[in-house]
């Protein structure tokens, strides 16, 4: 008995030095931060950013397993003007960037688990490379085409929202230019698409937290902006408390971590 207590007191520790399993269960609207799936190119220093093929299967389970519906921007907006309810476990899925594997790879495996998501675009990257990364830290790879995003868009699994024109960092961008990448993606997204383009992702998160860029984001018409703080913002949400808190998932998470993330807003100490 005293063993088992001992060793029940060990594994704690150990689990407390990791991880955040005893903090009391969030509530609000998780919202999961995905990047590329798949497996990192040779020479990738962002090898967190992908995650494998087979993780996000697991992770796309979890969520059908527990109940969770997963919702695209124009759902949960229906739900917050009360046009339609809200499910009793809503999950916002989203992907920042644009990468081709996001049809290729998570694409097929959202549609095995009946799961839907949100992907961000970079407007001039679309058809070509992440030319904003600097190849020597991160390999280029390829950016959805116009047509994997037309084709993604008649499916209904996905709905897309701007990631700005060049993917700056908007900290460290003159205002206007920080308008013009707001306005002008989201302008030029939705005479492409012909949807409205209703969320928004901070590139880096940069500037979510600067009162003059979140000013002009939320002028731009973007209901919902995103940062890349970690957590789970409270839902129905006050845009005046500031950006919505994501889940980053790590290329390296085990599945605890996804469900620490889910139910705690957080994994990692
Ligand atoms: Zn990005």
């Amino acid at each position: 008995m005293l063993e088992t207590i001992a060793a029940g007191a060990a594994i704690a520790g150990v689990l407390s030095a990791r991880w955040n399993w005893w903090r009391p269960r969030a509530r609000g609207l998780p919202t999961l931060m995905y990047h590329k799936v798949g497996d990192p190119p040779p020479g990738s220093k962002l090898a967190k950013l992908w995650v494998s093929a087979a993780d996000f299967r697991a992770q796309m389970a979890y969520l059908k397993r527990h109940g969770y519906t997963s919702l695209l921007f124009a759902e949960l907006r229906d739900a917050e003007l009360g046009r339609r309810p809200l499910p009793e476990r809503p999950v916002l899925i989203t992907f920042d960037d644009g990468y081709a594997n996001n049809q290729e790879v998570a694409l097929p495996i959202m549609r095995e688990s009946g799961m839907k998501g949100n992907i961000f675009l970079v407007y001039e990257t679309m058809d070509r490379h992440n030319a904003w990364h600097d190849p020597a830290s991160e390999p280029w790879v390829r950016m959805l085409t116009w047509s994997a995003v037309e084709e993604m868009q008649r499916e209904g699994l996905v709905e897309f929202g701007s990631h700005t024109m060049r993917h700056p960092d908007l900290a460290r961008t003159p205002l206007d230019q920080v308008r013009w990448e707001l306005c002008e993606s989201k302008k030029r997204l939705e005479d492409k698409l012909g949807r409205e383009m209703i969320g928004f992702a901070y590139p880096y998160g940069a500037g979510a937290f600067v009162p003059e860029v979140r000013a002009l984001a939320r002028e731009a018409g973007y209901r919902y902006d995103f940062c890349i703080k970690q957590g789970i913002s409270s839902w129905p949400w006050d845009p005046g408390s500031g950006p919505l808190k994501r889940l980053f998932v790590r290329g390296d998470d085990y599945m605890l971590d996804f469900h620490l993330n889910l139910t705690r807003g957080r994994a990692r100490l």
